[in-house]
């Protein structure tokens, strides 16, 4: 027998239509390249968006081309994130922090049918114009002026009118794409669908995640570039909060600026982000009104349970800590506290904190070893597996069986973890980067929030370095915060304290920076090939990625 209830299709207009019937005039506030705020509303932005989704139907743009974004946080992203897939095609965002060979692979690899940049951006642009076989590039400009060959965003927006029905789509549609940026091997293209994407923004909305309300205020530092700036343009649309986007100025004194002034409820980024952001506070406490502000949400990379308690005890602020992967739309936990874990002091809620946290809704996550799965015991540690209504089943324009999905329906993550037996999921380390010492393994990601739990300390790393008796043993790199002085000793106290002798790592080295991921995360990638024969053994068949 089946069940009887409408067969509603899950698709990316039935937000627009939401947005605009209830929250039409919630605030969109964008802050441009030159500093200045840019002052919407839902209702101005999507009027727009339709202008824009009538503008590509006449540029020839199909149901299922591909259209890529170039673009920093703003109003204008916005405008295409609901235009662009509510005429059937598919958003398709570029990571601007990217080489211009790898944006001309990804872009040339998706066929991208026509790319929307921001002027700003046009000189990273031009370095691959003429390698993407893109029929049109429209230039998002604040001055009229663009680039020769090109079209003008504003032009084809205001040559339309926003008579657009935003009709429904076929849930499965494909309605966005982003690449992975992986660092071993190439790229590869996970598209999202109209349904993944509903669901997502359902999703990441509920009280477990977000639990966004048209009273909030978001301000997405997480780029809109990179996993759709994890859902929360969509997620804000289906429930009425207000968005503030901090364009390409994402320092520490202007994000502070933007949350203080326009009294930002929620936040988002990756841990570096909340790293600065906590120095500077502690720098000058006070400076900035952040009273209404309820949750950082954190998540990319490990976030430091010290920066969890740091922002808590010095500045009253609560970090939400997430887990998620482009594969993943991106969310797939969060560590939203137990109600048993409401009682429990404040030290034992900042553990918890800092594990990645439970399954969300509609997601199921289990966990691998060579023994099979892994008990829920919060020591056994395996490869993370997971499936959800927002996970991809392939990549795009994979042919063949691709072992990152098992036979029966899970994608393998290369997380590796330990789940606890109420579903608390913490990651020890990206396979790849888990030490293997001697036949044992060690989480470098432990070690690194244990020293950046220094009071010296603003960035630390953990990698592992080719080691003749041991296999491999951890070396830790250090950046300490400006003015304080390295002491290679306490930081060797302040571990052995807290880990096992043989985790300690053999040699802590101080540096001024640790190279960084185009998502903002550490490259180990690049330090370990650094340090390689650190441990004096030149290993000739060392990791890549
Ligand atoms: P990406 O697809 O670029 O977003 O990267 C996904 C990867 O980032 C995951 O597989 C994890 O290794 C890592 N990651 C994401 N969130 C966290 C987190 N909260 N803690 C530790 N690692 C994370």
């Amino acid at each position: 027998m089946h069940g009887l209830m409408m067969d509603m299709p899950l698709s990316i207009p039935l937000i627009a239509r939401r947005a605009l019937t209830l929250y039409g005039s919630r605030p969109i506030v964008s802050r441009r390249p030159d500093r200045s705020l840019h002052r919407s509303t839902y209702h101005e932005v999507l009027g727009r968006s339709a202008r824009l989704a009538r503008a590509l139907r006449r540029l020839g743009v199909k149901p299922g081309d591909r259209v890529a974004t170039l673009a920093w946080n703003h109003a204008r992203h916005l405008e295409a994130y609901f235009a662009i897939p509510s005429i059937g095609a598919v958003l398709h965002t570029l990571n601007l922090r990217l080489h211009p060979d790898d944006i001309t692979y990804i872009a040339t690899h998706a066929e991208d049918q026509v790319v929307v940049v921001d002027k700003v951006l046009w000189p990273l642009w031009e370095q691959c114009t003429g390698r993407v076989a893109a029929r049109h590039v429209v230039v998002m400009s604040d001055d009229g002026i663009v680039p020769p060959g090109t079209l003008d965003y504003e032009t084809l927006v205001a040559g339309e009118d926003d008579g657009f029905a935003w009709d429904d789509l076929p849930e499965q549609t494909a309605a966005a794409m982003c690449y992975t940026s992986g660092t071993t091997g190439r790229p590869k293209g996970v598209v999202y669908s109209h349904r993944s994407m509903t669901l997502h923004a359902l999703g990441a909305g509920m009280v477990h995640v977000t639990g966004l309300s048209e009273r909030d205020t978001v301000l997405p530092v997480v780029p809109m570039f990179h996993v759709n700036a994890w859902g929360l343009p969509y997620a804000c649309g289906m429930f009425g909060a207000a968005q503030v986007f901090p364009g390409p100025h994402l320092d520490p004194a202007s994000l502070l600026g933007l949350l203080a002034d326009e009294r930002v409820t929620l936040t988002a980024g990756v841990p570096t982000i909340w790293l600065g952001i906590l120095q500077a506070l502690d720098a000058e406490p006070g400076r900035y009104d952040l009273s209404r502000l309820r949750a950082m949400l954190v998540g990319g990379s490990a976030a430091p349970s010290a920066m969890i308690r740091g922002f808590r005890q010095r500045h009253g602020l609560h970090v939400l800590h997430l887990w998620g992967m482009t594969e993943t739309s991106p969310i797939g936990t969060a560590a939203f506290l137990s109600p048993a874990l409401l009682d429990a002091d404040e030290a034992t809620q900042d553990a918890y904190r800092a594990k990645q946290g439970r399954a969300a809704p509609l997601v199921e996550i289990r966990g691998r070893s060579a023994q099979g799965l892994i008990p829920w015991d919060g020591t056994t540690m395996g490869e993370l597996e997971v499936r959800g209504a927002w996970v991809a089943r392939q990549y795009y324009g994979a042919d063949g069986p691709d072992d990152r999905f098992t036979p029966d329906g899970w994608f393998r993550t290369g997380d590796i973890v330990t789940i606890d037996h109420e579903g608390n999921m913490t990651i020890q380390d990206r396979a790849k980067d888990l030490v293997k010492s001697g036949g044992e393994w060690i989480s470098s990601v432990a070690l690194e929030g244990a020293l950046m739990g220094h009071p010296d300390v603003a960035e630390a790393a953990v990698v592992a370095v080719p080691h003749a008796k041991w296999d491999e043993r951890p070396l830790a790199v250090v950046v300490m915060k400006p003015g304080r002085t390295f002491d290679e000793a306490a930081l060797r106290g302040l571990l052995e304290g807290m880990f096992a002798k043989w985790w300690v790592p053999d040699a802590i080295l101080p540096a001024d920076a640790i190279p960084k991921t185009s998502a903002g995360k550490f490259l180990k990638s690049a330090l370990r090939e650094q340090h390689r024969a650190h441990y004096g053994v030149a290993d000739e068949s060392a990791r890549g990625g």
